[in-house]
């Protein structure tokens, strides 16, 4: 039997604060998230026939095929679907095919099951000064990731050094302004073209202000989804 009733399907740009908001979604709702890097690394330890061919493809440096990723996370699925009532979906459909994958798959089994996008919305000018000020210790056992945002929670005691280990603080090159245009340029071109296809298929698609805390982006979203915390 399946309990699932809800697939949230999460978009937000890198730095936007999406994965917190998962986290919270899981610890405090019992939601399940589902992570393709992970699925991949299972299947890879386990040697599959389909982990082997995900090791091939990845050690040649090239994307794992829409078909194989849409398959692996179908199958994960209908597992989760047993347990689950609600499942976040994040980085997953990445592309227009794989969303078409989604919803034929959705259709044939769980017709019943309610689809919505959660889209976490922020400039792209805010996110270049968000992640030029976040900073993360270079301890390789430690890596532990600050702000430098004035009246940040995460700021550090001590202006480029850890709390923790006293390691060197370190900006990742990821995060250099130059980087995460380039990044923030690739994420909207696959985020139009989702959004045009959940639009036409009529799926609702919830906007959040990324701008916000995540601690309030996450009441926001009790209260739009009229879900309360027990
Ligand atoms: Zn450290």
């Amino acid at each position: 039997m399946s309990k699932l009733k809800n697939i949230f399907v999460f978009f937000g740009p890198p730095g936007s604060g999406k994965g917190t908001l998962a986290w919270l979604c899981v610890k405090r709702l019992g939601f399940v998230q589902l992570s393709t890097g992970s699925l991949f690394r299972r299947h890879i330890n386990e040697q599959t026939d389909i982990g082997k061919q995900i090791d091939f493809t990845i050690r040649s440096g090239k994307l794992v095929e829409d078909s194989v990723v849409s398959k692996i996370v179908t199958e994960w699925l209908e597992n989760a679907a047993h347990e689950h009532s609600s499942i976040i979906l994040d980085g997953y459909p990445r592309t227009k095919n794989q969303a078409e994958t989604l919803s034929q798959f959705l259709s044939e089994k769980f017709s019943s099951v309610k689809v919505c996008i959660v889209r976490l919305q922020i400039s792209d000018e805010k996110l270049v000064e968000r992640l030029g000020k976040r900073v993360v210790c270079a301890e390789k056992s430690c890596q532990k990731v600050y702000s430098l945002i004035e009246n940040s929670s995460h700021k550090p005691k001590q202006t480029g050094t850890c709390d923790i280990c006293v390691g060197k603080l370190i900006q990742r090159k990821d995060d250099a302004p130059e980087a995460v245009k380039k990044r923030l340029a690739v994420y909207h071109s696959h985020e139009n073209e989702l959004i045009d296809f959940y639009g036409e298929n009529g799926v609702t698609i919830e906007d959040f202000n990324a701008a916000d805390l995540v601690e309030r982006i996450f009441e926001k979203f009790l209260c739009r989804f009229g879900f309360s915390i027990r």
